[in-house]
């Protein structure tokens, strides 16, 4: 018995599923799920010793790679004056600062823990604001797992085949209407029939949780007039594509400013963090300067933001993104081409350092239903022979990928010899 199984049977005893996520369980794949004891640049190891070329960063933050040694003295450097004090700092001043001018649409800035609490507050922030009730989202879309977003989410909600979750009353639920992605007619139907209640529409603006979905030409240009059409505030939840797909996120990328954004992931480090923010105008309703009301124990804590300051001190030389992002089409592409070799159909999408593989003839996939119908027997052959050559990609299809600085052109050829011999057992 491994040392990952052996800690999986124990670790099932006392938390359910055994792990703290559920993604994390492998249930998707089969399997074991492999225990992590570190990481560093591109790598993580497990338990038993082995070593992995990781494609999934945490899920997203870790775009500097592993163990980034400026983000690990600073986190080091910020515990040794206490660990959170429940009173303001000026680190959580230079934050917002530093956010404001790598994503200028941010004129203000709110700290939280977490994305999903990120995109909790922004939708109770639009809804005070606008006075309306309802939420626009799209399909395959997951924006973490407060309940008004918990309806037809990914992420591992998709995973596990569960779309909405029980627990989520249907009087919450019906607040929440589910659009299909990168189709402008259906966003426009759902606002000819609720536009007047409709208090934001919520997008990814890459979607990373049906695989990675990019916006078509002219989606987030057209969510943007419907919202300035309606009196609606558009949110982008950037909490995957933040620092990731441009320094300045989705909407520098696409050249489309929300009136609202979430950010996590990179903007901690590592560290457990998300923030919010957008126009003064809006910020301005928020507790205590407004009446809605939002709050946080540990929120814009003082070593969280000495993490996330060291990151993005560092992503804030723009050329930085020029090599991940070569590297991220070097890679997909690479993957494409050697499934073809093999006689197995494929496409990709980029957008940034995101990346995804769909095993499936669809020339372009664009949504939620191509994305599902992939092939995911193939995939689940690929993932466990790609694990055995050590390599560490999302265990579930239905995951976009992420390159980080520290992933080389050696590792990334590394990764495609690698995929040769895996896509050699899929057909086999
Ligand atoms: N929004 C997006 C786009 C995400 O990908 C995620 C998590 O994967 C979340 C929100 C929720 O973030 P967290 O898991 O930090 O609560």
């Amino acid at each position: 018995m491994s040392k990952s199984e052996a800690l999986f049977a124990r670790a099932q005893k006392t938390i359910p599923g055994g792990v703290n996520s559920p993604v994390r369980a492998f249930k998707a794949v089969g399997g074991t799920p492999r225990f992590i004891s570190k990481a560093d640049g591109p790598y993580m190891y497990d338990a038993d010793g082995k070593q992995y070329i990781d494609y999934i960063q945490s899920w997203g933050p870790m775009v500097l790679g592993h163990n980034n040694a400026a983000i690990r003295e600073a986190v080091v450097a910020a515990a040794q004056n206490g660990l959170s004090y429940g009173a303001p700092t000026e680190a959580e001043i230079i934050m917002a600062e530093l956010v404001s001018q790598l994503v200028p649409s941010m004129e203000m800035v709110r700290m939280v823990n977490s994305g999903t609490e990120a995109t909790m507050s922004a939708i109770r922030l639009a809804r005070g604001y606008t006075n309306r009730n309802k939420t626009l989202k799209f399909e395959g879309c997951y924006h973490g797992h407060a309940d008004a977003l918990l309806v037809k989410a990914g992420s591992g909600a998709l995973t596990l085949g569960v779309p909405s979750s029980p627990g989520v009353p249907e009087d919450f639920a019906k607040h929440t209407l589910t659009v299909e992605y990168n189709n402008l007619d259906s966003v426009r139907e759902a606002f000819v029939e609720h536009g007047d209640d409709i208090a934001c529409i919520i997008v990814e603006p890459v979607a990373g949780n049906m695989n990675c979905i990019p916006p078509v030409e002219g989606f987030l240009e057209g969510l943007r007039a419907i919202c300035d059409e309606y009196g609606a505030v558009l949110i982008f939840d950037e909490v995957m594509t933040g620092f990731r797909v441009a320094q300045g996120g989705a909407q520098a990328r696409y050249n489309v400013e929300p009136d609202l954004t979430c950010l996590g992931k990179v903007i901690g480090g590592g560290m457990p963090v998300g923030a919010f923010g957008g126009k003064r105008k809006i910020l301005e309703h928020i507790a205590p300067t407004g009446p809605i009301y939002q709050a946080g124990t540990l929120s814009g804590n003082p070593v969280a933001m000495a993490a996330g300051l060291a990151a993005l001190t560092q992503l804030s030389d723009p050329s930085l993104y020029d090599s991940i992002f070569s590297n991220t089409e070097r890679l997909a592409k690479g993957m494409t081409e050697l499934a073809h070799k093999h006689g197995i159909p494929m496409t990709y999408n980029v957008a940034g350092s995101m990346f995804g593989i769909f095993f499936t003839d669809v020339e372009k996939v664009t949504n939620y239903q191509q994305a599902i119908n992939c092939n995911t027997a193939q995939f689940n052959v690929f993932y466990h022979a790609m694990l055995d050559e050590g390599v560490y990609l999302a265990p579930a299809s239905y995951e976009a990928g992420f390159v980080s600085k520290a992933h080389d052109e050696q590792i990334i050829a590394t990764t495609l010899a690698a995929a040769d011999r895996a896509f050699a057992k899929v057909v086999a």
